[in-house]
């Protein structure tokens, strides 16, 4: 039997990135070992084998949150995408697919998984900045973008100048690849606590004015909705 180390499995629309306001179901793995310092799912990092789902159990709960209307879903972390949750991830994407969902993955930036990234629908690839004090590897990025770039974008967040032009560093460096063009989104950071990160927000818009627009700057809706600590919303 096909068991799933998940998080939580709850309804709500895309809160950032190019989907923003879309209506789906998130299905969020549990275990990370990433460790960005900024991470805003800290409760996920856990692998917690004690509490495991059947691939039947995961499904009934998709199906019964899509209530046939929803037929979206974004599978996100924790690392969905960690060596140990690869084989039952795939099971779960192929019976999704099966089922008619349009899935897409939160894929940490940290590694190409080919047999779930020609799966799924879209991939969501983060580009770990400075603040985050994890590093995406620049050469990995180009050849996730040559294999992927139809269905990716390229998200990352930003606190600060350093975030922003190591941002804009890498695009060039994709570019001059030949990688493809696809949207890049910066996210300003939202700190936990923060009501609305407004003098941010209006910092990275601003820096992207300066250094000729290449990015799409799409904040985290569902922090400044319910706040930044709010979770499965
Ligand atoms: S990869 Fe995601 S879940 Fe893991 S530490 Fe970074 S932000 Fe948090």
């Amino acid at each position: 039997m096909t068991t799933l180390l998940v998080n939580t499995i709850f309804r709500s629309t895309e809160g950032e990135g190019i989907h923003i306001g879309t209506p789906q179901i998130f299905v969020r793995f549990q275990g990370c070992n990433i460790g960005c310092v900024n991470c805003d799912t800290k409760e996920s990092w856990d692998f917690d084998v004690s509490y495991t789902m059947s691939l039947d159990e995961v499904l009934e709960k998709v199906e019964t949150l899509s209530q046939d209307s929803i037929k979206r879903v974004s599978i996100t972390g924790g690392d969905p995408l960690h060596p140990s949750h690869v084989p039952s991830l795939i099971a779960l994407v192929k019976e999704l697919k099966a089922r008619g969902y349009y899935v897409n993955i939160e894929a940490a930036g940290t590694r190409i998984v080919r047999e779930v990234f020609d799966l799924v629908d879209f991939v969501s690839y983060d580009y770990k900045t400075p603040s985050t004090t994890v590093k995406t590897s620049k050469e990995t990025l180009v050849e996730f973008l040559k294999a992927y770039g139809p269905k990716a974008q390229v998200k990352a967040v930003v606190a600060d100048k350093k975030d922003f032009e190591a941002t804009f560093d890498a695009f060039h460096f994709t570019r001059s690849k030949d990688a493809p063009l696809v949207p890049w989104v910066l996210t300003p950071c939202f700190e936990p606590g923060e009501e609305f990160p407004m003098e941010r927000f209006q910092q990275v818009v601003r820096l992207n004015e300066n250094f000729g627009l290449p990015f799409r700057v799409i904040g985290q809706q569902h922090k400044w909705v319910y706040g930044a600590t709010a979770k499965s919303v």
